[in-house]
């Protein structure tokens, strides 16, 4: 791993791409317009880079749809595809310092993380769907003499990825790879916040050996490519990560133009549940890293920390007592642990919430303001309000920032209508060292996935999506394949 100042060279040297990816070749946009990304941690513009439109988004999509028309990639034997998108997990850790630094610079997290963490991860997926594809097999249905009936999966055809800016290329791996493994082409709308990472990808895509068109970046706002993807009449299905708002502007797309296929993974308010016989300690320390990893920019974050009273006084001193060294710092420094948020805009946002928390009655136990770092950027240090009620706005909405709500209960019951009682369902967490408690209230939260004794637990093996107005899509495993591809049942009567 680079020392702090080989970071801060390696970012001075770093060459940046700056336009969209289409038909495998980097190009300006057609309308020639451009939009700046800037580094949150100093507030200093990155780069410029091409702001597509609907003119942009035709082309992209043209593009794909001819690439797999022509079967160069979505009639390629699967073990084929395998050994191109091993090639491509190998060539993302070959670039890892390069495309972490991109996501760190883009938006503010902490470059340990961005390299340790979201590199490998991103490289993980993109291997392991690819090492699956060549393993799956058909059905014969049981049809009895006289027919032969097959039911076989068969890729969608053109596939829009749009994805948000917390995880860049984690979101973007985690949509490319099993659309890609399963025969698509796809066209990949990251946000406009982290944009550069996923347009290096798409050039190590072609070296790797996906053919010109299979994959493209178009790179702009929302109401402009976004839109346009969601509203076109040649994409086959929209997979989405981001805002339940936005979520549910993709549907009224689909309804408006043909239909397409909508997977939606959006926000999230998880209750992290913890029980007086836990192991404190650890779930001290695990209610930290679930509430502020990525500065509290991740959809499952464990943002309401519901504590049984008995235990709540000693929870929360020794809470507050380890929060002191995880305070936020230049993300570029590898012993950071806390970066800087996206933007100045949604920095804003959520000190409006931590305003709406005073006013509404909680009691600010720490944080609360922004503050600078070698005097820039956008900084928040990570908050915890005491005495937080159910109808309270920091317990209700998703904040996406590093915001603690605590709340008690008394028994299992309470705390299971406390935590179910939400608009989302992505996640939860529940402490406890009773086996039989664990699995029992794990059974009545209404959420995609229960971590026990831990936070935020995922892997590629595992499904990961939420329910209620989280979503209904689901990432990850075997099952993602399931979004990309369409069941075909082929019947041949036999003479
Ligand atoms: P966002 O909804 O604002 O944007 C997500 C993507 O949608 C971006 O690419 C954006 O440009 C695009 N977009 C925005 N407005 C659009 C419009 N009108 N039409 C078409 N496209 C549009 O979300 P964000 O701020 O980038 O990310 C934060 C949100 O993402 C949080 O709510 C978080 O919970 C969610 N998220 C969910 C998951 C999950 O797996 N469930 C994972 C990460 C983030």
């Amino acid at each position: 791993m680079k020392t702090y100042q080989q970071w801060q060279e390696m970012a001075l040297n770093l060459t940046l791409p700056n336009q969209a990816y289409i038909d495998g070749r980097f190009v300006d946009a057609v309308g020639g317009a451009q939009f700046d990304t800037v580094n949150p941690a100093t507030g200093k513009v990155i780069t410029s880079v091409a702001a597509c439109d609907e003119r942009d988004v035709d082309i992209a999509v043209t593009s794909a749809r001819k690439a797999y028309d022509s079967g160069v990639w979505s009639r390629m034997a699967p073990a084929d595809r395998k050994t191109v998108l091993c090639r491509l997990a190998d060539l993302v850790s070959e670039h890892g310092e390069e495309l972490a630094l991109m996501d760190s610079l883009d938006m503010g997290k902490p470059i340990s993380d961005a390299f340790n963490l979201d590199v490998p991860g991103s490289a993980a997926c993109i291997r392991w769907f690819g090492e699956a594809i060549d393993k799956i097999y058909g059905e014969v249905a049981p049809t009895g003499g006289g027919a032969l009936a097959t039911v076989t999966r068969e890729p969608l055809g053109v596939i829009a990825a749009v994805v948000p800016w917390n995880y860049p290329l984690d979101m973007a791996a985690w949509k490319l790879a099993p659309a890609l493994a399963a025969g698509n082409s796809v066209v990949l709308k990251p946000a406009e916040q982290s944009p550069l990472s996923a347009l290096r990808l798409a050039q190590l895509a072609t070296e790797a050996g996906i053919p010109d068109g299979v994959f493209n970046v178009v790179t702009g706002d929302g109401p402009g490519p976004g839109q346009a993807l969601g509203l076109h009449m040649d994409v086959d299905c929209v997979t989405f990560t981001g805002s339940t708002s936005v979520g549910k502007r993709f549907m009224s797309y689909a309804a408006e133009s043909n239909l397409k296929q909508v997977w939606l993974e959006c926000g999230g308010k998880s209750p992290n549940l913890v029980f007086e016989d836990a192991d404190l300690d650890l779930a001290v320390d695990f209610a930290i890293t679930g509430c502020f990893f990525n500065q509290g920019e991740v959809c499952t974050a464990n943002s309401r920390l519901l504590l049984q009273s008995s235990i709540k006084e000693q929870f929360v001193e020794k809470l507050l007592a380890r929060l002191g060294s995880r305070q936020p710092a230049d993300p570029l420094d590898p012993d950071t642990q806390m970066g800087a948020l996206v933007d100045a805009q949604h920095t804003e946002n959520v000190l409006t919430y931590i305003r709406k928390g005073q006013e509404e009655g909680a009691q600010l136990l720490c944080g609360g303001e922004k503050v600078e770092v070698n005097g820039a950027g956008s900084y928040i240090a990570p908050t915890v309000f005491d005495q937080v009620t159910e109808d309270m706005t920091i317990a209700r909405e998703e904040i996406f920032g590093p915001v603690l709500s605590i709340l008690t209960f008394e028994n299992e019951d309470e705390a299971i209508r406390m935590a179910n009682g939400t608009i989302y369902g992505l996640a939860a967490s529940v402490w406890t060292e009773n086996v039989n408690r664990a699995y029992r209230v794990s059974q009545r939260l209404n959420v995609g996935t229960v971590s026990i004794n831990t936070v935020d637990a995922f892997s590629v093996m595992t499904p990961f999506g939420g329910t209620k107005q989280s979503g209904f899509g689901r990432d990850l495993s075997l099952h993602a394949l399931d979004k990309f591809s369409n069941l075909k049942t082929t019947w041949l009567a036999l003479r």
